[in-house]
């Protein structure tokens, strides 16, 4: 079912999803279902599945040149969408990205996708790799989301990249695509920001799913800027519980958000990472109480894979 269909749905009873990463190559799949099975209980309507470009790794050769090595750590994306929604019977969200795609690429997984019963994928740029500075497309690829939306559009309409292939069946995929409440990093503004994120809607995306935030009023004022800015599709808040003291300096700087002094202030004062922890997730109650009180669609939570805080957190809220 589309995620836009799950959302009208969620009229009765408010709903949330969760994210999931691929496990570490070498890793088994039980992980995975581990952390996915003490929420079901809660009966998530869609789950999401994380994909992970390669990275390029250079090691030295005994006679001194430099050896490129392509690494993907966390591959199976496809193969886990596919296992979760035969277990569990739930819709899976593979992510796509542009980065490490040529649009020939694209085009096959989508066919995948497609045969696999996907009904939804999450359409986004991806990073650049450690090795670069600025995010670089494959020479046949997609620069931005909003491309690759409209090949995913086009796929929806039956047009393949081959204009001789004809009589198709289209594909039929809902679209989602990523919303910065803080803006995006290399965005000069958020209006700059908005501007580029109707453009994916105008291109063919259904909803938006938002960047991590711990201060509603980020996301109040987005969903305020959106609406003026003539996006009308569902703004779906992504939520993340602080679990380590680590993340006080990781989570502004991987994401590109800020965190509330008085957040701040609670988790310094914890003595050890179990205190943090309760402070997350005390933290992220109270958010996702007051954004069903103002009429969030949905929320969705990043687990990463971890869902005991998670769980804590679905109990005291739905
Ligand atoms: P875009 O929408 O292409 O935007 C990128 C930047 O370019 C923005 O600054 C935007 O303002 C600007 N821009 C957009 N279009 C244009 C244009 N036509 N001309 C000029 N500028 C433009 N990363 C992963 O690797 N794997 C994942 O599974 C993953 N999942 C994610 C899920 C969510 C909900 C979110 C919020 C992010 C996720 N990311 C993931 C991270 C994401 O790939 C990065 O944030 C990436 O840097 C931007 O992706 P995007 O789709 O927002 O890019």
């Amino acid at each position: 079912m589309k995620v836009t269909e799950h959302i009208k749905n969620a009229n009765e009873k408010t709903q949330f999803s969760f994210e999931i990463l691929p496990p570490l190559k070498g890793q088994n799949i039980t992980s995975i279902f581990e952390g996915i099975d003490p929420l079901m209980e809660f009966k998530p309507p869609f789950i999401d599945v994380t994909y992970h470009r390669e990275e390029y790794v250079y090691k030295e050769r005994e006679d001194g040149l430099l050896q490129k090595k392509v690494v993907r750590k966390r591959p199976g994306t496809v193969g886990i969408c596919a296992a979760i929604q035969n277990k569990y019977n739930v819709d899976a969200i593979p992510h796509i990205l542009c980065g490490g795609f040529t649009k020939e690429d694209t085009e096959n997984f989508l066919i995948d996708l497609g045969f696999l019963g996907i009904d939804n994928v999450m359409a986004l740029r991806g990073d650049a790799v450690k090795s670069e500075t600025y995010f670089t497309p494959e020479r046949d690829g997609h620069a931005y989301a909003g491309e690759l939306v409209s090949q995913i559009s086009a796929l929806n309409n039956g047009l393949y990249l081959d204009d001789e292939i004809l009589n198709t069946t289209p594909t039929n995929f809902g679209i989602g695509v990523a919303g910065y409440p803080e803006k995006h990093l290399e965005a000069p503004s958020l209006d700059s920001d908005i501007h580029f994120l109707k453009k994916k809607i105008e291109k063919g995306a259904t909803y938006i799913v938002t960047q991590m935030f711990f201060d509603n009023a980020k996301y109040f004022q987005f969903v305020e800027k959106c609406r003026a800015a003539g996006i009308t599709v569902p703004i779906i808040p992504g939520l993340k519980p602080i679990a380590t003291k680590k993340q006080l300096n990781l989570i502004p700087h991987r994401f590109s958000v800020e965190l509330p002094d008085s957040l701040i202030k609670e988790i310094i004062k914890c003595k050890d990472n179990r205190g943090v922890r309760e402070v997350g997730i005390e933290w992220c109650i109270a958010q996702s109480k007051e954004l069903l009180a103002k009429g969030a669609p949905i929320l969705h939570y990043y687990s990463m894979g971890k869902s005991d805080n998670i769980r804590t957190i679905a109990s005291a809220v739905f």
